[in-house]
């Protein structure tokens, strides 16, 4: 293999090309736009910059924030201070740094919209506006409207989900998630350097009924609109059936990130797994340069996938619904995680890892049992404290900032 397009250099296509070029191949990355405020929060968890400490370690502008504060409808609010930052990003500035590793590690940059490909008998004919180029392989980032429909996931409307929201000239030090009543998402107000990415996901409501719930929400948390930019776009959010059937690789290319429907389909979460799958693309590839076929690099590529994170997402995808307006000891699931939060310590550490990225959906549920006895008798012992003993519970040292109902 001589020559690599890939199409996109989003943080999937970006993050491939800056392996592969590292390892000698000729790269060449076609992005439209190149790095771009693209719509998202920009939140990367302690995961991603752990497996990848370049996230951390550089001289970008990004915001590491450890207070959090949780809310639910008829539950009040609840924070936590993270053991492990948050660490928020622009997207400007996070594709920025991304295409630069790239390009210094001998990757080639086109600005140019990629308008078709054509199989050859060597590879590719890559179309775009500004010419044509022939590659022997594609790594295909084109992100979640991906253009070049033949390749990369299959999706019906089922498995994506409306993201949107405002950029807010404001400032706040920590992290709001609001779950609202009966909708398969929340509400998030991330802070970054100048301003807050202030947004809403949801699955199954249309993206006007988001956005008059994130406006509501704005008014009576006295967020102003003025001044503020609004973004909206979609996100890859794979049922449980699509993850098994999900086209991720073919004959010459291998689809990365959003394009791949590669995303968390409960918190939205896709940085890290675009950065991931673009690394185990690479893998394959280099891996394989030479001895395997394009058919046998494809189902290395799904079975990589699989085993690093896929089969996990695929597993959440089964939880989603249950998360957002499940019902738990009479009341629902988001309630109940506020009202755990306040009262086990326990719940809290699991919290903790959830946020943290740390805590797979495969084995939450044994944690969650294994725990709810603990969790339960930790409760009851507070609440009969409280009735009993209210200023030694209020004296009592606890590991969050304030609570409030
Ligand atoms: C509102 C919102 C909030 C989000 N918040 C978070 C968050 O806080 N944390 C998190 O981890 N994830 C978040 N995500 C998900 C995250 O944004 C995506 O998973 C991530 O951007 C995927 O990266 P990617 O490289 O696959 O695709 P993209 O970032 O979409 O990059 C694709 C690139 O391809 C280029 N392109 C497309 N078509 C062409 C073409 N024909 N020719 C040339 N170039 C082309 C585009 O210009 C773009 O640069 C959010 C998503 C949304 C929508």
């Amino acid at each position: 293999m001589k020559r690599v397009a890939v199409l996109g250099g989003g943080p999937a296509g970006s993050f491939a090309a800056e392996r592969l070029a590292s390892a000698g191949l000729d790269t060449i990355v076609f992005d439209e736009k190149m790095a771009w405020e693209k719509p998202c929060g920009g939140g990367l968890t302690f995961k991603a910059y752990h497996q990848y400490p370049f996230l951390i370690d550089n001289q970008a502008p990004k915001k590491l924030i450890t207070n959090t504060c949780l809310s639910a409808p008829r539950a009040g609010a609840v924070g936590m201070r993270l053991s492990q930052p948050l660490v928020i990003y622009s997207r400007y500035d996070l594709n920025h740094l991304l295409l630069q590793r790239a390009e210094k590690a001998g990757a080639r940059l086109e600005q140019t919209r990629v308008l078709g490909l054509d199989r050859t008998s060597n590879g590719w004919s890559v179309r775009t506006k500004s010419g044509t180029l022939d590659a022997d392989y594609c790594v295909l980032a084109t992100g979640a409207r991906n253009p070049l429909r033949r390749l990369g996931t299959e999706w019906t409307a089922a498995d994506t989900m409306s993201a949107l929201g405002y950029y807010v000239p404001s400032e706040q030090d920590h992290i709001d998630i609001q779950f609202l009543p009966k909708l398969n998402g929340y509400i998030w107000v991330f802070p970054r350097c100048g301003h807050l990415s202030v947004g809403i996901c949801g699955k199954g409501e249309p993206a006007q009924a988001l956005r008059a719930r994130l406006e509501r929400y704005m008014q009576e948390k006295d967020i102003s609109s003025k001044d503020a930019r609004f973004y909206s776009h979609m996100l890859p959010a794979l049922e449980h059936g699509a993850w098994r059937r999900n086209r991720v690789a073919g004959d010459g290319w291998l689809a990365v990130g959003d394009a791949a429907g590669l995303v968390d389909p409960i918190t939205g979460e896709g940085l890290y797994y675009a950065m991931r799958s673009g690394d185990l693309a690479s893998q394959v590839l280099l891996n394989d340069a030479h001895s395997k076929s394009h058919s046998s690099k494809a189902h290395a590529y799904g079975e990589l996938l699989r085993r690093d994170f896929a089969a996990d997402l695929e597993y959440g995808a089964t939880l989603a619904k249950h998360v957002f307006t499940g019902r738990f000891l009479f009341n629902t699931v988001p309630a109940r995680m506020v009202h755990f939060m306040r009262r086990s310590e326990r719940f809290r550490a699991l919290m903790q890892d959830l946020f943290a990225g740390t805590q797979p959906y495969l084995g939450l549920r044994e944690r969650l049992f294994r725990n709810l006895n603990g969790s339960l008798q930790e409760i009851a012992a507070n609440f009969f404290l409280s009735k009993i003993m209210p200023q030694r519970v209020a004296a009592t040292p606890v590991s969050v900032p304030p609570v409030s109902e």
